[in-house]
């Protein structure tokens, strides 16, 4: 039997690698097109002050314009960005989108609100951030206090010398620094009190089942009393009913995020959600 494995039918035993290769080959050159041809565009989320409801900034969010699937979620290619090289491109559109539309607003006389742009694990380690941001700054003209990153927590578990210092470069700018999807990460807290961090948020997955789940409300009051004492902002991330933006108030949580609150928006709706706040 093992000998007949051999030959013949053996290599057609394993369909699926021979699909997914291909899937991937195509994908991959669906991404160097996307790149070439500018197929991303960003949605921003509004994120607003718990006490008064007050525009606080916005969470740039990108999507990927398809040609022939639609508007592409980033669950459905960062991580394939990330592992087959593409990342860097995508993140430095991301990166200057980001500011030259929001200075774009400002220089229209709407709200001059900051936005936080994500950075994947694999871009913090595999570029020059912190100068990369500073070039993105010059060229777009962004005043640096309105620009925030997210990072998740896997960034910040290499307890490298190099983190500290890229994290230390981002913070010099003047630039904000957020730790997002935060209490989801396998880390201690000790990196908390290593990086100059400026604002906690809290993973929505703790945030979906309050008030209702009385483990999940402990969870969400301790990280906003940690946050408290750290002199950290809080942001409450996936805030869909108002009982949790009620609970959140109790708890004097910083600042919300949710569809409850609003969705992200492209462009041009968020422009007119920009001017109706005016
Ligand atoms: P994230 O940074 O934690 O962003 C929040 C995600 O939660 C967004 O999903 C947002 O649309 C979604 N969300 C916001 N409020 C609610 C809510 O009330 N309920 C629910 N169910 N979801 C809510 P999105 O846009 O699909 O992004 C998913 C993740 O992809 C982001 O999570 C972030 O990690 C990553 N991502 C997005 N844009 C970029 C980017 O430009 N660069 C990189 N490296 N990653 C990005
Ligand atoms: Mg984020
Ligand atoms: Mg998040
Ligand atoms: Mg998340």
């Amino acid at each position: 039997q093992a000998k007949d494995s051999g030959r013949g039918h053996h290599q057609f035993s394993t369909p699926g690698v021979a699909d997914d290769a291909m899937a991937s080959l195509q994908l991959q050159r669906e991404l160097h097109t996307a790149i070439a041809e500018n197929q991303f565009v960003l949605h921003y989320q509004p994120v607003v002050h718990v006490a008064d409801g007050a525009l606080a900034g916005f969470e740039a969010l990108v999507r990927w314009q398809h040609p022939t699937r639609g508007l592409l979620a980033p669950s459905e290619f960062i991580a394939f960005a990330e592992t087959h090289g593409f990342i860097s491109h995508v993140g430095r559109w991301v990166m200057r989108e980001a500011c030259r539309q929001l200075k774009a607003w400002h220089d229209a006389g709407l709200p001059r609100v900051p936005v936080a742009v994500n950075l994947s694990a694999f871009e913090f380690r595999q570029r020059d951030v912190a100068s990369e941001i500073a070039a993105v700054l010059a060229e777009t003209g962004l005043p640096p206090q309105l620009l925030e990153v997210e990072l998740t927590e896997t960034v910040l578990m290499q307890q490298s010398e190099q983190v500290l210092q890229t994290l230390q470069s981002i913070k010099a700018l003047g630039v904000g620094i957020a730790i997002d999807d935060f209490g989801t990460g396998y880390s201690s807290l000790s990196y908390l009190k290593r990086y100059p961090l400026d604002k906690l948020k809290i993973d929505r997955s703790f945030v979906m089942d309050t008030p209702g789940d009385s483990d999940d409300v402990a969870i969400v009051t301790a990280i906003v009393e940690l946050g408290r004492s750290l002199k950290l902002r809080t942001v409450a991330e996936g805030v869909e009913q108002p009982q949790q933006l009620a609970l959140l108030g109790q708890l004097r949580c910083d600042l919300a995020q949710g569809y409850g609150i609003a969705r992200p928006m492209d462009a041009a709706q968020t422009q007119a959600w920009l001017e109706q706040q005016r």
